[in-house]
């Protein structure tokens, strides 16, 4: 999913359970079922994207969906643990980027058989972190994302009241 949605069920995770050794670890396995639920990403349509802008769209998004999470969902004197769920919840797509930044290209899918060390092993965090991944267009996925995050934002600030 974008990294908006993730940032902001990992700060309502981080309010809901303000305690870090919980929440961390919390929000980044709720990254793979929130991945589970198919959805459209700047990553889904890449290959009809130049790498580069899917880079800059990716990092603008990530920065923006951080900043509205911390802001919507701050408390007093929490700014290191709540940042620090977020980052948990957004971990697993950047494990992932390696593969994207460095080997991959439109024409090529899987390493060559004659790959080196670091491309087979940033292809198989990929290729694990995949397994989990349902995909759907746009604007469907847009829509499943919505309904997903604010099911889980209910969910979360329910049980804080
Ligand atoms: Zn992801």
């Amino acid at each position: 999913m974008t990294a908006t949605a993730h940032a902001l069920v990992s700060a309502a995770i981080y309010r809901s359970i303000p305690a870090p050794i919980i929440s961390i670890p919390l929000a980044f396995v709720s990254h793979f079922v929130m991945d589970a639920i198919p959805h459209w990403d700047f990553g889904t349509d890449w290959r009809g994207r130049s790498k580069k802008n899917t880079g800059l769209l990716a990092i603008a998004e990530t920065t923006l969906g951080i900043t509205v999470a911390y802001f919507l969902f701050q408390g007093k004197g929490d700014a290191l643990p709540l940042l620090s769920t977020i980052i948990a919840g957004e971990l697993p797509d950047w494990l992932e980027a390696p593969w994207y930044i460095f080997f991959a290209r439109k024409d090529k899918h899987k390493p060559s058989p004659s790959a080196g060390f670091w491309e087979k092993l940033t292809y198989r965090i990929y290729r694990t972190e995949n397994i989990f991944h349902a995909k759907a267009g746009y604007p469907l996925g847009v829509l499943t994302q919505v309904v997903t995050v604010a099911f889980f934002l209910l969910l979360l600030t329910r049980s804080t009241g």
